[in-house]
């Protein structure tokens, strides 16, 4: 918790293993508190699976993992 090194998004060399759009450093983070550790998913499919908004997906992140998007995402 209060750990901030997510103020910045990073775009990796890493893609969505189902839409094969271009990841972040969000959208890894989401993926690995989700469980998606061996494959990473955009935060998109993330919520589309969890049957989530995106608002919603990012809602849960914030609640249960304390995690805050960053801004402009
Ligand atoms: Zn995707």
């Amino acid at each position: 918790m209060g750990n901030s090194n997510d103020k910045h998004i990073r775009w990796l060399e890493d893609y969505c293993h189902y839409c094969g759009s271009q990841l972040n450093s969000w959208d890894v983070r989401v993926s690995k508190a989700l469980g998606y550790l061996k494959y990473h998913c955009c935060e998109r499919c993330i919520a589309k699976g969890y049957g989530r908004t995106l608002p919603e997906l990012r809602n849960v992140m914030e609640e249960y993992f304390g995690m805050r998007p960053c801004k402009g995402i």
